[in-house]
């Protein structure tokens, strides 16, 4: 059977609570190997931790996503730095920009997003980043908190030509999912195109983003298998090396 990683995925939210089981159960017995569970507030980051202690596939990432940015006081930044020193949690996210829906001021991300840098690079982990409508200042904190020899990973990515090339540049990652499957994403698909698929992370950003055929509906784990296959036919390749590749560049990334 084909072996996947789903590199990004939030199982912890309300939306699995009356099936998380199954839903792993189902993913485990179609080829899923590993799930990276990622934090988006300290609730969830804890969460994300308690999954991975009870489920063997399951890692941790922690982190406070921009929506809360505003919640990443100094108390918060220490919980989070003792939460990244567990066991399993392999990474510092969600961080970032988004200024599409600007739930926290944009300062205030800009903030949050750079103190979570320093620490990923104190406490030496990759960092999963999320950018939405925010490329210029993105890729500018990053180059700001030299970034460039780190491990770091623009999940699920949406951003245009200019920032996936000075990404690049850097050495970064790309997390492909449901997006990319897409009718109306033409212009991501030629960016996925061109990028290498040892750059490429794949992931289902569960519950959210569930690829074709099933848009629209809950997204999960399992699903990233359609994901690698759209992956596939963008790189003119079959599903059995995307899967190859992609969970090497998943273990080596975040060093699993
Ligand atoms: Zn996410």
């Amino acid at each position: 059977m084909v072996e996947l990683i789903d590199s990004h995925a939030h199982l912890d939210f309300d939306k699995f609570n009356k099936d998380r089981d199954e839903v792993i159960e189902r993913a485990k017995n179609n080829g899923i190997v590993k799930i990276i569970n990622v934090g988006s507030d300290l609730s969830s980051s804890h969460r994300s931790l308690q999954l991975s202690q009870k489920y063997e596939m399951i890692y941790a990432v922690v982190g406070v996503h921009p929506h809360e940015a505003k919640h990443l006081d100094k108390d918060a930044l220490k919980v989070l730095k003792d939460l990244s020193k567990a066991d399993k949690v392999i990474g510092i996210g969600e961080i970032g920009l988004d200024f599409h829906y600007d739930n926290s001021p944009r300062d205030i991300q800009r903030e949050a997003f750079r103190k979570q840098l320093r620490l990923a690079k104190e406490v030496n982990l990759p960092v999963v980043v999320h950018s939405r409508e925010a490329d210029e200042d993105t890729i500018k904190i990053l180059k700001e908190e030299k970034m460039n020899n780190h491990n770091v990973l623009l999940h699920s990515y949406t951003g245009g030509k200019e920032l996936a090339e000075k990404a690049s540049e850097m050495g970064f990652y790309f997390g492909a999912g449901g997006i990319v499957t897409f009718n109306s994403a033409s212009e991501l698909k030629k960016i996925i195109q061109k990028i290498p698929l040892t750059r490429i992370l794949i992931e289902t950003d569960s519950p959210y983003l569930a690829p074709e055929p099933h848009r629209g509906k809950r997204n999960e784990p399992l699903y990233v298998k359609e994901v690698a296959k759209f992956v596939a036919s963008l790189k003119n390749t079959n599903l059995e090396s995307v899967a190859e590749i992609t969970k090497e560049n998943t273990e080596l990334f975040f060093n699993i």
